[in-house]
C-alpha cells in the first residue's frame, strides 16, 4: 500500500522529488507548475472583466468635430461648446502620450490637466454638455452633485464616493473608470461661505470638502468604496489613480456679481458690455467672473488653480428657449411626438403654444429645466385618456387655450412657483 506523502501537490499529485518548487499551505502543498497555471486562471478572469467597459477614443477627432456634436444636443452657449471642446481634446491627447513615439515628442514635457469649471444659471446646460461630451467619447460618466460632500466624521457622503459612481457607471472596470469624466454639480455651495447650507450636520466651512476634492482633481491614488457611502473598516478598497480622470465642475454662484463688482470698474464693465450689445445689470456681470471671483466667493486658492478652464454658460432667451423645445437631436417636443406616434396619433404643437410654453418656463426662472414639466403637466391627461379611445383620436393639436387650460388646473404651477 502506498504510504500517504504529506509532501506532495495537492493540485497535481506530483511529488516533491518531481517537483521543482512545493509551497506549503495550511492543508497541503502547491508545486510551481500549478502556481502558474492559477496565475493564467486569475489573469483571464482579471482580463475578462477589464473588458466589460470599451473606452472609445475616436482616432481622428478636431475640437471642431466636438463641437459639431455639442450642436446636435445643446443649443447656443458658444462660447462654452469651444472652450469645453478644446479642453477636452487636449486631455484625449493626454491619455494618447503615453502611447506616442518618445523619440517624436519631447519627453520631458508632461501635458497637464485642464479640469473645467462651468459657470451659468441653473437650467442652461452645464450637466447638459458634460453628459454630451461623455457619450462622444464614450468613456465611463458619472454626474455627482457636491452638496453631498462632507468631510471625514460628518454625516453624508465621503468624496470618494465620487469615484464609487464612475466605477458603477463601468462595471467596476477599474482602467475604464481611470479614463472617465465626473461631473460635479452645484461646486458653489461647497464655498466657504456657502448660504443655504443644506444640513447643520455637515462640515460647515466646506473647506474639508474642497481640500478631498483638491487631492482629487490634481491626480492621486484613491482608495475607493465600491459601493460609495461611507468607508467603514471592514469594506474592501478598489484602488483608483485620477491622474486621467477629466473633472469637469458646474456652479450658479448666486450673488458672485457683488465680488465681479467690486473687483472690476463698474465703468469697464459698462463699456465692454455696451460694446457686446448688453444691458450692464446683474445677470451680465456673470461672464467676466474670474478666478479671483471664485476665491473671493470662498473657493481655496489651490482648487481654483486646478480649474483652468472656465466656461459661461448665457442665460437662455426666449429664442433659446424655443429652439430647445423642437430643434435638438433629442428635444422635448420630438419625444413627446414619438410618444403619440406610437399610439399612432400626431401630436401638432402650434406655435402660439410653444410660445406660452416658453413664457411659462422663464416665468419660473428655471432656464431649460422647467419645459419638461410644464410640457408633461399640459399632456400628461392626454396621455391618460387617449390609449384608452383607441383609433378614435387621430390628430391632437395643442394651441395656447389647450396650454393654459391643463396648466391652470396643474398643480405642476404651484410646485415650479416655489422651486
Ligand atoms: P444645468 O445648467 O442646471 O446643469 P442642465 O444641463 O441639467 O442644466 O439642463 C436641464 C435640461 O434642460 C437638460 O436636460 C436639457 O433638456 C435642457 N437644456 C438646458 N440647456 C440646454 C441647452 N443649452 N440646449 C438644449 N437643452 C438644454
Amino acid at each position: 500500500m502506498r504510504k500517504f506523502n504529506s509532501h506532495r501537490c495537492s493540485f497535481c499529485g506530483r511529488s516533491k522529488d518531481e517537483c521543482l518548487i512545493l509551497v506549503a499551505g495550511i492543508e497541503g502543498h502547491i508545486c510551481e507548475t500549478c502556481v502558474e497555471q492559477a496565475q493564467d486562471i486569475v489573469n483571464e478572469e482579471l482580463n475578462a472583466s477589464e473588458a466589460s467597459f470599451e473606452v472609445y477614443l475616436p482616432e481622428t477627432i478636431t475640437p471642431r468635430d466636438i463641437k459639431k456634436y455639442l450642436d446636435d444636443y445643446v443649443i447656443g452657449q458658444d462660447e462654452a461648446k469651444k472652450l469645453i471642446a478644446v479642453a477636452v481634446y487636449n486631455h484625449y491627447k493626454r491619455l494618447k502620450q503615453d502611447e506616442l513615439d518618445e523619440d517624436t515628442w519631447d519627453d520631458e514635457v508632461e501635458i497637464e490637466k485642464s479640469n473645467i469649471l462651468l459657470v451659468g444659471r441653473t437650467g442652461t446646460g452645464k450637466t447638459l454638455i458634460a453628459k454630451t461630451i461623455a457619450k462622444f467619447l464614450s468613456v465611463p460618466f458619472a454626474i455627482v452633485d457636491a452638496t453631498v460632500f462632507t468631510e471625514a466624521g460628518y454625516v453624508g457622503e465621503d468624496v470618494e464616493s465620487i469615484l464609487s459612481r464612475l466605477l458603477q457607471a463601468c462595471d467596476y472596470d477599474v482602467s475604464a473608470a481611470e479614463k472617465g469624466i465626473v461631473y460635479i454639480d452645484e461646486l458653489d455651495k461647497i464655498s466657504r461661505k456657502a448660504k443655504g447650507n443644506p444640513s447643520i450636520t455637515r462640515d460647515v466651512s466646506g473647506e474639508g470638502v474642497q481640500q478631498a476634492l483638491l487631492k482629487m482633481l490634481e491626480g492621486t491614488t484613491v482608495n475607493v468604496p465600491p459601493n460609495g457611502g461611507r468607508k467603514h473598516p471592514e469594506q474592501k478598497l478598489v484602488k483608483i489613480n485620477t491622474q486621467n480622470i477629466l473633472f469637469i465642475c458646474g456652479g450658479a454662484f448666486d450673488g458672485v456679481e457683488r465680488d465681479i463688482a467690486a473687483r472690476v470698474n463698474s465703468k469697464t464693465i459698462g463699456f465692454a458690455a455696451r460694446e457686446r450689445g448688453i444691458s450692464p445689470d446683474e445677470e451680465a456681470l456673470l461672464q467676466y467672473i474670474n478666478q479671483k471671483d471664485l476665491i473671493a466667493y470662498g473657493l481655496i486658492p489651490e482648487l481654483v488653480g486646478r480649474l483652468a478652464v472656465i466656461g459661461y454658460l448665457e442665460p437662455l432667451d426666449k429664442h433659446a428657449l424655443v429652439r430647445i423645445l423642437i430643434e435638438p437631436r433629442n428635444a422635448i417636443l420630438k419625444q413627446y411626438r414619438k410618444l403619440f406616434r406610437m399610439e399612432n396619433i400626431e401630436l401638432v404643437m402650434a406655435d402660439d403654444a410653444i410660445d406660452y410654453i416658453v413664457e411659462k418656463a422663464m416665468e419660473f426662472k428655471l432656464g431649460a429645466r422647467g419645459l419638461r414639466s410644464i410640457c408633461e403637466a399640459i399632456l400628461t391627461d392626454a396621455m391618460f385618456e387617449l390609449p384608452s379611445q383607441k383609433g378614435k383620436v387621430k390628430t391632437l393639436i395643442i394651441d395656447e387655450h389647450y396650454a393654459a387650460n391643463k396648466l391652470g388646473h396643474s398643480t405642476v404651477v404651484k410646485r415650479l412657483r416655489a422651486a
